[in-house]
């Protein structure tokens, strides 16, 4: 049976044929700015493996380091797969599959390169880069010097970056919900919520791109028009911004604190940390879920 995936607006749709070679959650800097998530859990296939079904719309394509490539839908900015370098494989990131893959998380790699905002609970393999034999390590440039007070990051192209206000309130919130997994492409969310006046855009406000889902009230992908990458997105509305953790160049000073929305996880990830969890929102924290 083939597996099928989707973005978050539906016009990038795939279908991928077991068996699957690999599925590893990566903990490098880009990939965590490409997704604006704690980790990034790709799936590997072969290149024969993988069939667009539907039509093909329009992707955007960003040329991340030397003979690698990112892309993303154009429209709603979920990461979509990519063909690795070596043009055997297809990188599929598991936060767009529909169905159960089977197979489950095998390793962390780049786990060296892991936010400090994020634990690694499991006791699966940790490669400090790739595993022996799968690639070469490349790291994201810094682009912006850190300074006394001040919380900064960007997306993977540099095109966009921003500034908060520190002290910053946490927790940081893992959300599991099946928009924020295809928004991300990735395993949960990871989010910081700040007031809106602590927030500042530092350039390339021009450059973001917003995708609202229809059915949905509020939810918003906010993205790099340029690289796709998830960015923060201000709600002038409830005063207040929320930002993909993932997207931080500095260490917020807060810390994952709980779960959410764990009732739509994904059956392939599995929750290991004591964090709290709650099926929806927590009672009371966030507004009801008819809202979201
Ligand atoms: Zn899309
Ligand atoms: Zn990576
Ligand atoms: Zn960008």
């Amino acid at each position: 049976m083939p597996v099928r995936g989707s973005c978050l607006c539906g016009d990038f749709r795939f279908e991928i044929e077991p068996p699957f070679e690999m599925l590893a959650s990566c903990h490098c800097s880009m990939c965590r700015r490409a997704h604006g998530a704690a980790f990034a859990t790709y799936l590997v296939v072969g290149a024969g493996a993988l069939r667009r079904t539907g039509e093909a719309r329009s992707v955007l394509r960003y040329d991340s380091s030397p003979g690698a490539h990112r892309s993303s839908c154009a429209r709603c900015g979920s990461v979509v797969p990519y063909e690795a370098p070596d043009g055997r494989h297809w990188y599929v990131p598991a936060g767009l599959l529909d169905d159960d893959p089977g197979i489950r998380p095998q390793a962390h790699i780049f786990a060296d390169s892991k936010a400090p905002w994020h634990e690694i609970s499991d006791a699966l393999p940790r490669f400090e880069g790739y595993p022996p034999g799968m690639g070469e390590a490349f790291a994201a440039k810094r682009t912006t010097e850190p300074s006394l007070g001040r919380v900064r990051g960007g997306c993977l192209c540099g095109a966009v970056a921003y500034e908060i206000d520190a002290p910053i309130e946490g927790p940081l919130v893992c959300c599991h919900c099946s928009r924020c997994r295809k928004a991300r492409g990735a395993a949960h969310a990871s989010n910081l919520f700040t007031g809106t006046s602590s927030f500042r855009w530092l350039r390339g406000e021009e450059r973001l791109r917003a995708y609202r889902v229809p059915e949905a009230l509020r939810f918003t992908h906010v993205f790099c028009g340029v690289c796709g990458s998830s960015l923060p997105r201000v709600d002038p509305e409830r005063g207040r911004t929320v930002v993909p953790a993932g997207t931080l160049e500095d260490d917020p000073g807060i810390r994952e604190g709980l779960h959410i929305f764990v009732g739509s996880k994904a059956p392939w990830f599995e929750i290991v940390d004591h964090l709290p969890r709650h099926d929806s929102y927590p009672p009371g924290a966030f507004p009801p879920p008819e809202t979201r």
